[in-house]
């Protein structure tokens, strides 16, 4: 005779979701957690806090560049490879451990990702993982440019400038009809409701919520990871715009909870990870100048923290012992269960 109890562990876990949300290029705890930041992060502090585990030193020992960091959250490896190359990670993502060990289908493992520069980060090199077993990574400023009708980007040049370090620095790809395809067949957005609602976005990060939200009602991908990149706009130097991307990216982190909270497929079953992929250069460094930038290597560049919110997960808890950036990948194994063997992180214990 069988019992039940195992069976209804299994459909538990396999109905486990989990969103991971980067907050922004490169965010300080100064303009953040720290007491003169919080009144930028209203959401964060006053709705999601309440309600999750908060790790307020997470330590990023690897490269500081966006997208060999966010690569690097993703397999929880410090990759090594030049920021500024089109190249896969080394080590096997999330999305491939996810997918192998758990024998998921590929709509079941989604990004969007900010930049083109990101557009490999699906899917690692590693060769026992790799080819087959990634995730689909949507563009959405790719996306939209494939859209547009010839000489209309003008308008949406606010919602189209591709990275905020090296202007440029813009890799073209190619694959229009790939991102035609994912529109129509994975959002089932049609051309034209697609870019009469972008006219009325404010931001790159706006977009992106907006088609991670389309996403999530049209795939419910079980992993779901949207890198926010509008803060790093500090890189120009004007503060009040660094400002305003934390802002906003405080008001999207809310309303990705709150879609999540709203999808029946979401509701009461899936984790939710922000964290911030870096920070930035301390105001005091002598060498570095301050919030613009993300170029000395000092520990406030190194610094932030992590919020993790969902089922299971303990209520307004602060936990100050220093983690790594590479325990995240480890850490989501142990909640959905499969295996991250190549990670240099350990699975945290005190969300649950
Ligand atoms: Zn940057």
């Amino acid at each position: 005779m069988f019992s039940f109890a195992p069976l209804s562990a299994l459909a538990q876990l396999k109905n486990q979701k989990v969103v991971v949300v980067t907050f922004g290029g490169g965010a300080r705890d100064e303009e953040t957690f720290a007491p003169a930041g919080q009144e930028n992060i209203p959401n964060l502090l006053k709705t999601l806090f309440p309600q999750s585990t908060l790790y307020t030193q997470v330590v990023n020992r690897g490269i500081l560049g966006h997208y060999v960091a966010t690569a690097s959250l993703a397999t929880g490896v410090y990759e090594t490879f030049n920021n500024f190359a089109t190249v896969p990670p080394q080590n096997p993502t999330i999305f491939e451990y996810f997918r192998k060990d758990l024998k998921r289908p590929l709509n079941d493992a989604w990004v969007v990702a900010p930049s083109n520069g990101f557009n490999r980060i699906g899917e690692s090199s590693n060769r026992s993982y790799g080819a087959g077993l990634g995730a689909g990574v949507i563009l959405p400023k790719h996306l939209l440019q494939a859209s547009l009708p010839t000489g209309s980007s003008t308008d949406y040049s606010h919602l189209l400038r591709d990275n905020y370090e090296t202007p440029f620095y813009t890799p073209e790809l190619a694959g229009n009809e790939l991102q035609m395809q994912h529109l129509e067949q994975i959002l089932k957005l049609s051309v034209n409701d697609f870019v009469h609602h972008a006219l009325s976005l404010a931001s790159p990060d706006e977009l992106s919520v907006y088609i991670a939200k389309q996403l999530m009602r049209q795939m419910a991908p079980s992993l779901l990871w949207i890198t926010l990149h509008d803060i790093d706009i500090a890189h120009s130097g004007a503060y009040s715009l660094y400002i305003d991307g934390i802002q906003r990216s405080d008001r999207l982190c809310a309303e990705i909870w709150k879609t999540i909270q709203a999808e029946p497929e979401y509701k009461d079953r899936t984790t939710m990870f922000i964290l911030p992929d870096f920070g930035r250069d301390s105001d005091m460094d002598a060498s570095g100048n301050g919030f613009q930038h993300h170029r000395t290597g000092d520990a406030l560049s190194r610094t932030t923290w992590m919020m993790v919110l969902g089922p299971d997960t303990r209520q307004g808890i602060v936990i100050d012992r220093p983690i790594e950036s590479v325990d995240l990948v480890p850490t989501i194994g142990a909640r959905l269960g499969f295996d991250a063997r190549f990670s240099q992180g350990k699975p945290l214990t005190e969300i649950a």
